[in-house]
Formats: C-alpha cells, sequence, structure tokens
C-alpha cells in the first residue's frame, strides 16, 4: 500500500511539475496582445510541428485534437467567441502538456478515430474533448481556463493601450 501511495505521490508531483512548465512556456509564446491565433502559430514553430485550426458544424463534440504523421489538426465546433477561446485553449492545453507527443501513453482509441473522415493509419495520436474522464482531461481544463483568462486579460490591456481616452483614465 506504501509503495503504490508513493508512486502516486511522484505521479502527482510529476504532473504538477509538467503543468508548471506547460504554463510558463504558454506564457512566453503568448503575444502581448493576447491573440489566440498568434499563439497557434508560436506553439507550432515551437514544436516544429504544423498546427491546423478550422471549425466545423454538425459535431458532437467541442473540439478535437488529431496528431497527424506530420501536422497536428485542432477541429473545434463552431460556437460563440467565449466557446470557441475555452475550446481552443483546451485543445492547445493537450499539445502544451505534451499529451499528444509520440511517447505519451494516451491511448489511440481507433473507434473513436474513424468517425473522422481521415485514414487511421495516418492518425499517431487522437484526443476528444470530454470523451475521457482522465487526469488528463482535468489538466488541459485547467491549463485552458489559465490561458483565456490570461489572454482576455492581455488583450483588455492592449486595447487601453491602443485607446487614448482609456490611457487618461488609468
Ligand atoms: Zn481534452
Amino acid at each position: 500500500v506504501r509503495r503504490t501511495r508513493n508512486r502516486q505521490k511522484l505521479e502527482e508531483r510529476q504532473g504538477q511539475a509538467d503543468f508548471r512548465a506547460a504554463h510558463r512556456l504558454a506564457l512566453q509564446l503568448m503575444p502581448a496582445d493576447g491573440d489566440l491565433s498568434a499563439l497557434v502559430d508560436r506553439l507550432a514553430d515551437h514544436r516544429g510541428r504544423p498546427i491546423i485550426v478550422e471549425t466545423t458544424q454538425g459535431a458532437s463534440l467541442s473540439g478535437q485534437t488529431l496528431a497527424l504523421e506530420a501536422v497536428d489538426r485542432i477541429s473545434l465546433l463552431e460556437a460563440p467567441p467565449g466557446q470557441i477561446h475555452q475550446a481552443l485553449c483546451h485543445e492547445l492545453a493537450h499539445l502544451l502538456l505534451g499529451h499528444l507527443d509520440e511517447d505519451s501513453d494516451n491511448p489511440l482509441d481507433l473507434a473513436l478515430a474513424q468517425l473522422t473522415d481521415i485514414d487511421p493509419a495516418t492518425i499517431r495520436k487522437f484526443l476528444t474533448r470530454h470523451a475521457y474522464d482522465t487526469p488528463q482531461e482535468a489538466a488541459a481544463e485547467r491549463l485552458a481556463t489559465v490561458l483565456r483568462a490570461e489572454s482576455d486579460r492581455r488583450a483588455r490591456k492592449a486595447q487601453q493601450r491602443s485607446d487614448p481616452r482609456a490611457d487618461r483614465l488609468i
């Protein structure tokens, strides 16, 4: 029992360290105006793999990410901007946390992968939002919430800087 508990503690600490590292990296990569599209581009540069973001209609999931051979593809369900931002931040959080890295232990669910129009043979890793109730999902959602708040904060600040009347109020 003790060994299991120690192991659990070790994994918890590792998870927290991964979270802090991912958070730090995201704050570094996020532009001063908080723009999420620019964050996507910078994260792709950092990872050395292109990231494609697309919106889809009629999907039953708010977001999903596919790691293909040469590209990571994020699909988001069309929604009001606030919801889209949260869904995008959630998928970016998975990438930042390394959940789609080749050596991650996230299982490739071929049954889910077959729901897409992509040949399953070319899919390396696959994550679907809320399909699993796992620590990975919880960590991604937690990081997504932090990222969205920071993006909003930076956007407000940038707007104040560009609006001279707002400047006078400070
Ligand atoms: Zn997720």
